[in-house]
């Protein structure tokens, strides 16, 4: 209540705004999706549709927020990426973090139909939000790195445990044995050997995660008397992958990334 005498009230709302130049990241994560992925059946160890959905919800993010200006995400996580000089809410962790992970939660709700219209859904799923303050491109750089990391690491994990499981007859505390002590490169030889499996060669999608940022695409608007196209420049959410989405290479295919994030 704008000018009430309980206006001092307001004195007391906790201040966290996230202070320039640091880069706001909005982490969310799906709640307890062992147990959600469970109960609708997630195709093991990566349901293509799942992950189809997520990349649909983030997607759907950058088109509502334009200071989004990056993403990136696998299993049930996503990382939004604001450009530097954003002054959403101005900067204040709770309101972004909020609106973003509420507004996020409501299309995969709403969009659960169009990817899985065979499987009703079971229960209303959650997903926790938190802010990353990176206080450089850097920074910002080794956070995505060490994300990417861990996609590859559980996915490398995932593969090998539920082809034990699945084709291998081990119960599921034998498969989990025998990957206890395996290193990365054993558990590409497991199955390789095993199961015939060259893991480099299995999809992109399970390996590396999901970049999505907007990039100008030529949009025909009409076409002319003639035929002839009339186009336009818009910019458009895309999806984008590699295998170091934190390295130079990636950076300097998309210069204008860093445009967009502000000046580096
Ligand atoms: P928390 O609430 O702590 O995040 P969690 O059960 O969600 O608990 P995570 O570490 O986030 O734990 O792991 C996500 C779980 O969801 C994993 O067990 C993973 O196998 C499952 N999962 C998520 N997406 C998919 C998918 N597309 N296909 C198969 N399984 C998935
Ligand atoms: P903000 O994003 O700043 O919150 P807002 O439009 O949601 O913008 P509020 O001050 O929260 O602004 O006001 C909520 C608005 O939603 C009001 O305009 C109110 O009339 C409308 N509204 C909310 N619930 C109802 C309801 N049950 N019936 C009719 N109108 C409603
Ligand atoms: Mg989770
Ligand atoms: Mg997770
Ligand atoms: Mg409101």
């Amino acid at each position: 209540m704008a000018n009430s005498k309980y206006e001092y009230v307001k004195s007391f709302e906790v201040e966290d705004e996230v202070m320039p130049p640091n880069l706001i990241v909005v982490h969310i994560d799906g709640r307890d999706f062992r147990r959600f992925s469970e109960v609708h059946e997630f195709e093991k160890p990566n349901d293509e549709k799942a992950l189809n959905l997520m990349n649909q919800c983030a997607m759907a993010v950058l088109e509502e927020y334009p200071d989004i200006v990056f993403s990136y995400g696998y299993g049930d996580e996503y990382s939004f990426v604001l450009k530097k000089t954003s002054k959403f809410y101005q900067r204040r962790s709770s309101k972004i973090s909020s609106v973003v992970v509420s507004f996020f939660t409501s299309v995969y709700v709403t969009k659960w139909k169009e990817f899985f219209p065979l499987k009703e859904l079971r229960y209303p799923p959650s997903f926790l939000s938190q802010i990353v303050c990176c206080a450089s491109l850097e920074i910002l750089q080794a956070y995505l790195a060490w994300r990417q990391r861990d996609c590859h690491v559980q996915n490398q994990y995932n593969t090998c445990f539920w082809e034990l499981v699945k084709k291998g007859g081990k119960t599921e505390m034998e498969a989990q044995e025998i990957l206890k002590y395996a290193k990365e490169q054993d558990r590409n030889e497991l199955l390789h050997q095993q199961f015939g499996i060259n893991y480099n060669g299995t999809l992109a999608l399970f390996r590396q995660g999901t970049c999505i940022f907007k990039t100008e695409v030529e949009d025909i608007v009409k076409y002319n008397e003639d035929g002839t196209p009339v186009k336009r420049l818009r910019r458009k959410a895309g999806i984008f992958r590699s295998e170091n989405i934190a390295g130079r290479r990636f950076w300097n295919a998309h210069a204008s990334l860093l445009k967009e994030l502000g000046n580096f």
